[in-house]
C-alpha cells in the first residue's frame, strides 16, 4: 500500500472545527487506499505563547535552559496530535498519536534548532501495517541523552519531509493557509500568482531568504532524499505547488520569486585598519559565538589605509554581536561602531538569472525610481539580495514584482 505523509500547520489546526476538517482530509486519503502518516503543528499562536513565557523566565543563555525551552515549546504539538487522533477515532478511523521520542526521531543536541539524525520507522510502520493512521507531533525529537529537542521555528515542515523519506512515502503534502507557493508572499503582494511548479533550488533560496511557507531545512531534506513535496491549502481543494527538478519547470521567467526578511540588523565599523587578518579578527569571534553573519560589504578609503566594514546578523543576535565586536576593539581598532535594526532584506530569485543579463541593474533602477536607498548588496548564482530601510519593504516588493513582469492581470 502506498504511504502518504500529510502535514498540517498551525492555522489548519487552530480550533476543534478545523481539526475535524483536517480529519476529513485524512479520511479522504485513507479511503483512497493509502497508509497515512499525519504530521501536525501546534494550534496557531500556541508556540509563540510558550516561547514568550519561557523568555520571561530566562535569558536562555545556558545549555540546560535551552533543554527546558525545548521541553516547554514542543508541548503545543503534543496537544494537537492527541486531538487529531481522537477526532479520527470519532470518525471511525483507527489512529494513534506519536510524540518525537516515541518514534523515536533522533536529533543532535543543538536545542532550539536541532538537526535530525535519524528516524526509526519500525514501530510506526508496524502500526500503519495494522491499519492505523499515525498522527505525529511535528517540530520535536529527542537527543541522544533522551532530552526532548525542537527543530527550529517552522520545523514541522522538516519533520514531515523527514518522515516521508524514512517511510519511503509516495508523497508529502504540506497543507497550509495559502493554496501553494506564490511569486511573493500573497499577504503583502496581492498581485502575486501561484507557481504550479517550482524548482527545489529556487524554493530553497526563497525559504532561506525569508519566505516562511516552507522551513529551509525541509527543502534541503526533500532535495537530498528526492521526496515529492506538494504545498496546498487545508481550506480549499485548489491545485497546489509541486517541488520539482529544474528541468521540469516549463514556463520560465527571468525571475521566479521575490522574498523578504525583516529578521535583519546592520552593524557598521568605521575606519578599520586595512591590513591582512582584520576580517578574521571581526568575524572569527562572531562565528565562535554562533552568530550567523549574512551580508558583508567593505568600503576602502581613498588612500587605502582604512576601511569601513558593514555586515548583517539576525535581529535577535544584534545585542550579542555588538558585545562580541566591542570585546575585540583593541585588536580591530575601529573608530566607531554603529547599528540599525530597522532594516529588511529583499531578494529576487530565479534560475532564469543564469541565462539572462541585466537583472541586477533592473533591481537597482526599480528601487532608485522609488527613492529607496540600497545599504548592502549580496548575490549568488540564482539570487540578488539588497538591504533597505524596513519601512520600504512593501513598496520595494510590489515595485519589483511589477518590474519583473510577475503581476497577475
Ligand atoms: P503553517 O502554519 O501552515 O506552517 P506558515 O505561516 O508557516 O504556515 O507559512 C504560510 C505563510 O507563508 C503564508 O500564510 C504566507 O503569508 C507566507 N508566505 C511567505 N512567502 C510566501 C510565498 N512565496 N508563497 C506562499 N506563502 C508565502
Ligand atoms: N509550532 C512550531 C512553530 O510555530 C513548528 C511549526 O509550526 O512548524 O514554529
Ligand atoms: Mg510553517
Amino acid at each position: 500500500m502506498p504511504v502518504i505523509v500529510q502535514k498540517f500547520g498551525g492555522t489548519s489546526v487552530a480550533d476543534l472545527d478545523r481539526i475535524r476538517n483536517v480529519a476529513r482530509k485524512v479520511k479522504r486519503e485513507v479511503d483512497r487506499g493509502n497508509q497515512v502518516a499525519v504530521v501536525v503543528s501546534a494550534m496557531s499562536g500556541v508556540t509563540d505563547q510558550l516561547v514568550n513565557m519561557t523568555r520571561q523566565l530566562s535569558g536562555l543563555s545556558t545549555p540546560s535552559a535551552l533543554e527546558e525551552y525545548d521541553t516547554i515549546v514542543s508541548s503545543g504539538e503534543q496537544v494537537t496530535a492527541g486531538l487529531l487522533a481522537l477526532a479520527l477515532n470519532e470518525m471511525g478511523i483507527p489512529a494513534r498519536s506519536w510524540l518525537g521520542w516515541q518514534l523515536p526521531l533522533v536529533s543532535d543536541a543543538a536545542h532550539g534548532k536541532a538537526r535530525i539524525h535519524d528516524i526509526k520507522s519500525d514501530a510506526i510502520m508496524e502500526s500503519l501495517n495494522e491499519g492505523n493512521v499515525a498522527v505525529v507531533a511535528g517540530f520535536q525529537g529527542v537527543d541522544e541523552h533522551g532530552r526532548i529537542s525542537t527543530l527550529g521555528r517552522g520545523g514541522s515542515d522538516t519533520s514531515a519531509v523527514a518522515l516521508a523519506a524514512a517511510l519511503k512515502a509516495q508523497r508529502c503534502d504540506i497543507y497550509t493557509d495559502v493554496d501553494g507557493i506564490y511569486t511573493c508572499d500573497p499577504r503583502i503582494v496581492t498581485k502575486a500568482h501561484k507557481l504550479h511548479r517550482v524548482a527545489y533550488e529556487e524554493i530553497l533560496e526563497m525559504a532561506s531568504q525569508g519566505a516562511k511557507v516552507l522551513q529551509t531545512r525541509s527543502v534541503e531534506m526533500a532535495m537530498n532524499h528526492g521526496v515529492r513535496v506538494q504545498v496546498l491549502s487545508s481550506f480549499s481543494d485548489a491545485e497546489g505547488t509541486l517541488l520539482v527538478d529544474e528541468e521540469e519547470v516549463v514556463e520560465r521567467k527571468r525571475i521566479t520569486g521575490i522574498a523578504y526578511s525583516r529578521d535583519e540588523a546592520r552593524i557598521t565599523l568605521t575606519s578599520v585598519a586595512n591590513i591582512p587578518g582584520v576580517s578574521a579578527e571581526i568575524f572569527g569571534p562572531l562565528a565562535d559565538a554562533n552568530i550567523n553573519v549574512d551580508m558583508i560589504v567593505q568600503n576602502v578609503s581613498e588612500g587605502g589605509a582604512e576601511t569601513d566594514v558593514t555586515f548583517t546578523v539576525p535581529r535577535g543576535d544584534l545585542k550579542n554581536a555588538l558585545a562580541v565586536v566591542e570585546k575585540s576593539r583593541d585588536k580591530i581598532k575601529y573608530k566607531s561602531l554603529n547599528s540599525d535594526d530597522s532594516v529588511a532584506k529583499v531578494s529576487v530569485i530565479g534560475v532564469g538569472m543564469r541565462s539572462h543579463v541585466g537583472i541586477a541593474q533592473e533591481m537597482f533602477k526599480t528601487l532608485a525610481d522609488k527613492g529607496i536607498n540600497i545599504l548592502v548588496i549580496s548575490t549568488s548564482e540564482i539570487k540578488i539580495s539588497v538591504l533597505i530601510a524596513e519601512e520600504y519593504t512593501e513598496l520595494a516588493l510590489r515595485a519589483l514584482h511589477t518590474a519583473y513582469g510577475l503581476d497577475t492581470e
